[in-house]
């Protein structure tokens, strides 16, 4: 028997009334496990296969582990009452999925995904300065950290116009820029720095608010980080294209 604190990132269905789950762990990383008869109406253990439900796991060990107990931590139950929260932590689940490996611990990213639940479940952030901060730190998680603070050149600050290659996550100034680099504004720039700096937790309403950028810049940030991805990981991250689809209407 094998006791693991988890989040709920991904299920597919399995047989008649069996899901296959995948698990984000804090032990183990991303695992398998099938969990019996969820879809039965009245299922114990429905709750557990759950999107985002946080919970200790109760499984089988061995190759193919079985779900036989979960006590629920937080279902993060508010993010189904706004679309914007929702695909957000959408995006941080399939961020996990896609770029973590199975069976390899990753407490640092664990605690970031659950922090951003939580900011999105019960704080006041935008659901998109959240995801940015998010996405920001999980990129150096998983090895692919954005050089920002400068041209990675020269050194010299980037006030005015910025050259972003998209291949080792480098900005560039006008001087130093090399062919293929691609000219990104000025305050999509300024607010990756910005949301870089944040650090360990995630920001709050207050302080997207004060650092006072137009909802449309975090909407360019995310989708350079989205392309960003496309290039050195060769992962699409579907779910934020959809999540920056929402924006549109
Ligand atoms: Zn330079």
């Amino acid at each position: 028997m094998l006791k693991v604190n988890a989040l709920m990132i991904k299920s597919v269905d399995y047989a008649e009334n069996d899901k296959i789950l995948s698990l984000f762990s804090l032990e183990q990383g991303v695992i398998s496990a099938k969990i019996r008869g969820v879809k039965k109406a009245g299922a114990k253990l429905k709750f557990a296969a759950e999107p985002f439900c946080f919970a200790e796991y109760v499984l089988t060990e061995g190759n193919l582990k079985s779900v036989t107990g979960a006590s629920l931590n937080d279902s993060f139950y508010p993010l189904r009452e706004n679309l914007f929260r929702y695909y957000a932590a959408g995006v941080a689940a399939e961020f996990v999925k896609k770029f973590c490996p199975e069976n390899l611990p990753h407490a640092p990213l664990f605690l970031k995904t659950v922090r951003l639940l939580k900011e999105l479940s019960y704080g006041t952030a935008p659901a998109c300065g959240a995801l940015l901060w998010y996405l920001l730190s999980a990129l150096g998680e998983i090895g692919y950290s954005l050089t920002l603070g400068g041209c990675a050149a020269c050194g010299e600050d980037l006030p005015r116009r910025v050259f972003f290659d998209f291949a080792s996550g480098c900005a560039y100034c006008e001087n130093c820029r090399r062919e293929g680099d691609t000219e990104i504004s000025a305050a999509t720039y300024a607010l990756l720095c910005a949301a870089k700096m944040q650090g360990e937790e995630p920001p709050s309403g207050e302080e997207c608010a004060a650092l006072g950028y137009a909802e449309n810049i975090y909407l360019r940030a995310l989708a350079l980080l989205g392309r960003y991805l496309r290039t050195v990981a060769g992962g699409e991250v579907k779910s934020l294209k959809e999540f920056l689809r929402l924006y549109e209407f």
